[in-house]
């Protein structure tokens, strides 16, 4: 789409400080454009039905799949992270493209309802139709998988996209669209406006239909405000301070070697990483030391040399700064790393242990490779400590015997059973937070009915003698319809 576009910005690799393209700064008109130019598409999108769109989906996924490690060199280009976890992500990525493409249909079908026994002659059932134009504002972490868990959904649905990603990985974005288009019949269908907050905002503010956000609570929730003043709906995936709960049953090695995983790798830029763990006090000696044992064996560094790479934001490593520095203040104890292990760009691993639960490293995101190891003494005081954060994204447990009922208990979107973040990887289950870390879900049916909206049709199969919505509506069908609830007990459905 041609447009006058002036003001441009840098993408900067985190590592080396080379500037590896630059991109326009989109203004509120062009977002507007682009917005009607993807509202024009739609019949396109909407007219191949889900046959037609699901073969271009699953095209894309071959195509993905077939230049993994061209878009893998390019998130690790903008994040900083290693290549092998790079390609992870998108693999996992495009697992959920053949999902949402192979199961569009069948979680769109129209359903059957019940009408009830005094609409008896009604048949009534409920369609799914796809909300129209859907915009997605995505974060830096994990730049495709994340914002494609909206973006595949809605695209499945029969939903055309406009999406604005981090100004921080703006190449993945572009070249997320750029390869849609090379098996899309219109390139109007997904397209992506680059910039900062403000593009972000004109987004919002434009005539989408729905909007999905993925990024920290605080901008959730200035961009709900935005779309609220459109009665645009929203779907919000933020950020999370998800704990782990270490039973007497569990399978220690396990559980330390995902554990340490979950809040390292990836720099600890994962919004359902580790951040906080709760051992049982019978068991935390061993755990603890065996988690530092290994923990010392990883290191931060660039592509190739590390476990993990850089803070991909650098105003970040000031945030993870202040929460170490706080953690130790209040009492709690350095058992490897400690505020020197902030050395930008990177933050080596940092365990604490016994810090208070009102420390801010315990109750705001830090967003970093800091893990902190407290104890508990019975599975309700752990249960209690899970639950106590304003966050409720994902959760972890592990016990042999009390995964399940240790699990139903926690107040989050997703639990994990022995294994960690494994939720994220299984597409038929939905993805999203409660409380501060956000509303409404991707991925799995749920992901896909979110960007549908349901509409009811009934239909009078044939004309009751009883005519009850009518001025004609008798006395004698009156006392029957009075009859009728007593009989049933209020039961008329
Ligand atoms: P931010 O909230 O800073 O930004 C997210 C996106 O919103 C970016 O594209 C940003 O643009 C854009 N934006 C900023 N201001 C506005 C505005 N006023 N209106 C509209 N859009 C705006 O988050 P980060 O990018 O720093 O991502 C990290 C956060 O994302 C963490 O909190 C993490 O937990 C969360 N997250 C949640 C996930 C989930 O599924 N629950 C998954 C992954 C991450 P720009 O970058 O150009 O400023």
């Amino acid at each position: 789409m041609a447009t006058s576009r002036k003001k441009t910005f840098d993408s900067i690799n985190p590592v080396s400080g080379e500037v590896l393209a630059s991109f326009p700064v989109d203004s509120k008109d062009t977002v507007s454009l682009v917005v009607e130019t993807a509202h024009e598409a739609l019949y396109q999108w909407q007219h191949l039905g889900f046959k037609g769109r699901k073969k271009v989906l699953l095209d894309w996924s071959k195509y993905l799949t077939s230049h993994v490690d061209e878009i893998a060199e390019l998130i690790s280009d903008e994040t900083g992270k290693p290549i092998s976890d790079a390609k992870l992500e998108a693999a996992l990525a495009i697992n959920h493209i053949g999902w949402a493409a192979r199961n569009a249909e069948y979680v769109m079908s129209p359903e059957h309802r019940s009408p009830g026994a005094i609409m008896a002659n009604m048949s009534a059932r409920v369609e799914h139709s796809p909300v129209g134009v859907v915009g997605v504002i995505g974060p830096w972490n994990y730049p495709i998988f994340t914002p494609l868990g909206s973006i595949t959904y809605a695209l499945a649905a029969g939903n055309a996209v406009v999406f604005k990603p981090s100004e921080l990985t703006p190449a993945v974005g572009v070249w997320l669209a750029d390869s849609f288009a090379q098996v899309a019949p219109s390139e109007d269908i997904f397209q992506v406006i680059t910039g900062f907050g403000d593009t972000g905002r004109y987004l919002c503010e434009s005539e989408i239909n729905k909007l999905a956000f993925t990024g920290s609570t605080k901008t959730a929730k200035l961009v709900a405000a935005t779309c609220a003043a459109n009665m645009i709906p929203v779907v919000l995936e933020c950020g999370g301070k998800d704990p782990v709960i270490i039973a007497e049953d569990a399978n220690i090695n396990a559980a330390v070697e995902n554990t340490l995983w979950s809040a390292m790798s990836n720099a600890g830029q994962t919004c359902i990483g580790a951040e906080r763990v709760y051992v049982d006090e019978k068991i935390a000696d061993r755990f603890i030391e065996l988690f530092v044992a290994e923990a010392e064996k990883i290191t931060a560094g660039a592509p190739g040399a590390g476990n993990y790479g850089p803070a991909t934001m650098p105003e970040q490593l000031d945030v993870i700064a202040a929460h170490i520095a706080d953690a130790l203040k209040r009492g709690g104890k350095a058992l490897l790393g400690g505020k020197k292990s902030v050395q930008p760009p990177y933050v080596q691993p940092v365990v604490l242990v016994d810090v208070p639960e009102d420390a801010i490293a315990m109750t705001e995101e830090t967003f970093g490779p800091v893990i902190i190891i407290n104890r508990f003494h019975s599975i309700d005081h752990a249960i209690r400590l899970a639950n106590a954060s304003k966050y409720g994204l994902g959760a972890s447990v592990w016990s042999k015997r009390q995964g399940k009922k240790i699990a139903s208990q926690l107040h989050c979107g997703m639990v994990a059973i022995n294994s960690t973040i494994s939720f994220a990887a299984i597409p038929s289950v939905p993805f999203g937070g409660v409380k501060d870390s956000g509303s409404g879900r991707i991925h799995g049916p749920e992901g896909i009915l979110e960007f549908t909206y349901p509409r009811t049709v009934v239909r009078a199969r044939f004309q009751l003698p009883l005519a009850i919505t009518s001025f004609n509506r008798s006395y004698f069908s009156d006392k029957l319809i009075m009859r009728a609830i007593k009989i049933l007990k209020g039961r008329l459905s």
